[in-house]
């Protein structure tokens, strides 16, 4: 067994489609970056890979290919779902937390937990909290995602 990290902020962006933890959220802005900026699915990506020692999202993807621009955290995890499973890795489970003032991730967690688990084909919990509005996410400039994951080596004989 292992375990990874990863985190991921992104600035929010008025009138971009908010797309978070799979999910896409109609009242709340969206975050800017050369994908779709969910900050969840890429923290995710990045503990799914630190577990693994695969690198991470950097390293894998490059964070200007052109292929990923616009890319979906699902696919991104998708991918790195395959990865992991051509490296010899089995998921045991995935957490991550949002930090920030929106999109609110309470009465759409189960939905999200739901998503993510089915693209990964292990257990996600997905929380959230705020920053008592402090810092770039108190004011609501960004979205900050924190991750952890559990993976477990196959057996030789599988
Ligand atoms: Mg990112």
């Amino acid at each position: 067994m292992r375990v990874g990290i990863g985190t991921d902020v992104h600035p929010v962006e008025a009138g971009r489609p908010c797309w978070m933890a799979g999910l896409l959220f109609e009242d709340a802005d969206g975050c800017s970056g050369h994908s779709d900026g969910d900050v969840a699915a890429h923290a995710l990506c990045d503990a799914l890979l630190s577990a693994a020692g695969l690198g991470d999202l950097g390293t894998v993807f490059g964070t200007d290919r052109p292929e990923m621009a616009g890319a979906s955290g699902a696919a991104m995890l998708s991918e790195v779902r395959r990865l992991l499973a051509d490296a010899g890795w089995t998921i045991g489970n995935a957490a991550v937390q949002v930090v920030g003032n929106r999109p609110k991730i309470g009465p759409r967690r189960d939905e999200a937990q739901r998503v993510l688990s089915d693209v990964l084909g292990a257990p996600v919990s997905v929380s959230a909290t705020t920053t008592d509005g402090l810092g770039l996410t108190g004011r609501g400039e960004g979205v900050a995602a924190i991750a952890t994951a559990l993976v477990l080596q196959q057996s030789d004989d599988r």
